[in-house]
């Protein structure tokens, strides 16, 4: 019986086809240090790590996530997770406390993988999460009185050998918990099956060759992370490279020249970023050895395209897929004339639809409801403990997925915003609820409403709305207090903005945050239909 493992797809099946040797990480540190791990040392490190779990204690079916910056650890725990046919989740670094809380137990995580910086945030609220049972730190020593374990002395310990069980495509694979505008965060959870998506649409969107060197900056935390930094390309046998520096243009281009890298996965917030900066910063480094460069998680704007092409002497292809899906959906790619401002086609196999609130296909030029017809491979099977959530979620076969668009005559979908109130900043989908939780918890704050406003760098900026206890004033201080709060609660990417004091937060009868009115006071415009308002 053929196994459907993501991660044997990933490590041992790359060695049968005579990959043991083909350098599978190029791991560039912060410092430019370079370390070259190849598919034997995955598939090496992976088959450890599942050891180490097994003998902790782990069992299929159960949660560990990884809580780490980019570094190779990250990637051998992974791996080894779907070894043992556990479900591994990956979680930002930039966590708060309350976002850990919610994620660790929601899907009562028995393990995770981090290291002591970030340790310190879990240990806040380690008492609160009765399920976990194990911490691996990366980089520290066993500590029983801490309730933690050494991920050296773990690793050391287990044998390189492990013999994957039979794995169909229906066993789930990985957890990530994405934001809706109202409720907690949901787990969304995929199958191994999703490998068929994620591996066609890296060979076929990101064209991806056994020569290249491909680089993808998004973090390992996001659903980008996982399907196209680890399991598309490694299932290809591509060489990936990954690098632990954050944000830095000079370093980046010099990296690109440097490695060579061929194809390029990005975002449109680090692409704008780029943009801003002295064209002497591309012009110097040698990037001729670039094939293409692909962008995803926000609109791309068309002057991005512009300046790539005059600058990069490039497209970038712009893809569209959320962390439902699984896989990109809609697409540019070679071949296909590039549109500025639009997502590109749908994928081979992938049939999508604008649809009214009735279910009826709306012509093209029409803005309506993006959908998917049901039933690709790597469509989510479910929101963790959330069935009722993951079913409202499809109507008469189609997955309706909260984002608003038209079709061109020609084909092309052009993205238009999202149908609820989910905030899109530099990629990182944040619910105002979340930040208004935080918000309340500060003493000095009676209501708040949060929005997304436009910003010209991050797409979307998020802006709290805050009412103070009577007996408090606002001023500088109070916002530092504030930014901090939600900065160390829910994340720093969640962090507001800007912060608008206000005597009122308007509320419609049954006390529902009325976010509409609020984005239209801050914008300026009509705030339409009112007539629910609570005054
Ligand atoms: P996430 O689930 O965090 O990956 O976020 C998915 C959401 O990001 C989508 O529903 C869109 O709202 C947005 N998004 C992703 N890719 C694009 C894109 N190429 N253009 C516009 N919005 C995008």
């Amino acid at each position: 019986m053929k196994s459907h493992n993501i991660a044997l797809a990933c490590t041992l099946e790359q060695c049968q086809q005579g990959r043991a040797d083909k350098t599978a990480m190029r791991w560039v540190d912060l410092h430019g240090n370079r370390t070259d791990y190849s598919f034997a040392d995955l598939e090496a490190h992976s088959n450890r790590f599942a050891n180490a779990l097994t003998s902790l204690g782990v069992a299929p079916g159960e949660v560990v996530f990884t809580f780490l910056p980019k570094m190779p650890e990250q990637f051998f725990s992974f791996l080894g997770t779907l070894k043992l046919q556990a479900i591994c989740g990956t979680l930002f670094s930039n966590f708060g406390e309350d976002a850990l809380l919610d994620r660790l137990g929601d899907s009562k995580a028995v393990g995770i993988v981090t290291r002591k910086s970030l340790y310190k945030k879990l240990a806040r609220v380690r008492e609160r999460l009765p399920d976990l049972r194990l911490v691996i730190l990366v980089d520290g020593d066993d500590d029983p009185a801490q309730g933690v374990v050494s991920y050296t002395r773990i690793m050391a310990e287990a044998s390189a050998e492990f013999q994957v069980a039979d794995t169909t495509p229906d066993t789930p694979s990985v957890l990530h918990y994405t934001s809706g505008s109202t409720g907690k965060p949901k787990g969304v959870l995929h199958r191994h099956g999703s490998l068929a998506s994620q591996q066609a649409t890296a060979r076929d969107v990101l064209g991806l060759k056994d020569d290249d060197l491909y680089w993808c900056t998004a973090d390992q935390g996001w659903v980008t992370g996982t399907s196209y930094g680890i399991i598309g390309p490694w299932s290809l046998g591509i060489t990936q490279l990954h690098y632990g520096g954050g944000y830095d243009a000079q370093a980046w281009m010099d990296l690109i020249a440097r490695e060579k890298v061929t194809v390029w996965y990005s975002a449109p917030t680090a692409l704008r970023m780029l943009m801003r900066e002295e064209e002497q910063v591309f012009t110097s480094a040698d990037l001729s050895t670039l094939r293409r460069i692909y962008s995803v998680g926000e609109p791309l704007n068309p002057e991005v395209i512009q300046w790539s092409r005059r600058v990069l002497d490039h497209d970038i292809y712009d893809t569209w897929f959320q962390t439902e899906t699984g896989a990109i959906m809609i697409t540019n790619r070679p071949g296909i004339e590039v549109r500025p401002g639009s997502m590109g086609k749908p994928f081979t196999g992938i049939e999508p639809a604008i649809l009214d609130d009735a279910g009826t296909p709306l012509p093209d030029g029409e803005q309506g409801s993006l959908c998917v017809k049901a039933g690709w491979p790597s469509m989510f099977v479910t929101y963790l403990n959330n069935e009722s959530a993951y079913q409202s979620k499809f109507k008469n076969g189609w997955y309706y997925t909260g984002d608003t668009a038209r079709r061109d005559p020609d084909g092309y979908y052009w993205f238009m915003g999202r149908s609820d109130d989910v905030i899109n900043t530099a990629g990182h989908l944040i619910s105002p609820f979340e930040v208004e939780s935080a918000l309340l918890e500060i003493e000095e704050v009676a209501e708040s409403g949060v929005i997304g406003a436009p910003d010209e760098l991050l797409f979307e900026k998020v802006v709290a709305f805050v009412q103070l206890h009577e007996r408090y004033q606002p001023d500088r201080d109070l916002e530092i207090k504030i930014r901090l709060h939600v900065s160390n609660r829910a994340s720093s990417i969640a962090t507001p903005q800007e912060i608008v004091f206000c005597d009122s937060i308007p509320k419609n009868k049954s006390g529902k945050i009325m976010r509409r009115v609020l984005k239209a006071r801050y914008l300026g415009e009509d705030p339409g239909d009112t007539s629910t308002l609570e005054i």
